[in-house]
């Protein structure tokens, strides 16, 4: 048996305003209360809009963090470690 992640697969015409609302947009325009509308009844980008805010999180966390201790924001390297270490949340 494998234990691969379910793929996020939100809907393709809503995928720019879900990345928009999981980075703290309050736009209130007609298609984004379309968006939010969606997304509460949509299971698929629903899961795409949580995937999304915990990274912008993450990134946020890791990025002050760097910033307090005097280092330049991440690189390459630091940001694919970032991801490995959010798809492997348990290691
Ligand atoms: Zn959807």
């Amino acid at each position: 048996m494998t234990n691969t992640e379910p793929k996020l697969r939100p809907c393709p015409h809503v995928i720019s305003s879900i990345e928009k609302i999981a980075e703290g947009s309050d736009s209130n325009g007609l298609f984004m209360k379309y968006v939010r509308k969606h997304v509460e009844k949509c299971s698929h980008c629903a899961e795409a809009l949580e995937a999304l805010e915990c990274y912008q999180a993450a990134v946020r966390e890791a990025y002050s963090e760097t910033i307090r201790n005097g280092e330049k924001p991440f690189g390459e390297q630091d940001l694919s470690n970032l991801l490995d270490s959010l798809s492997n949340p348990a290691q």
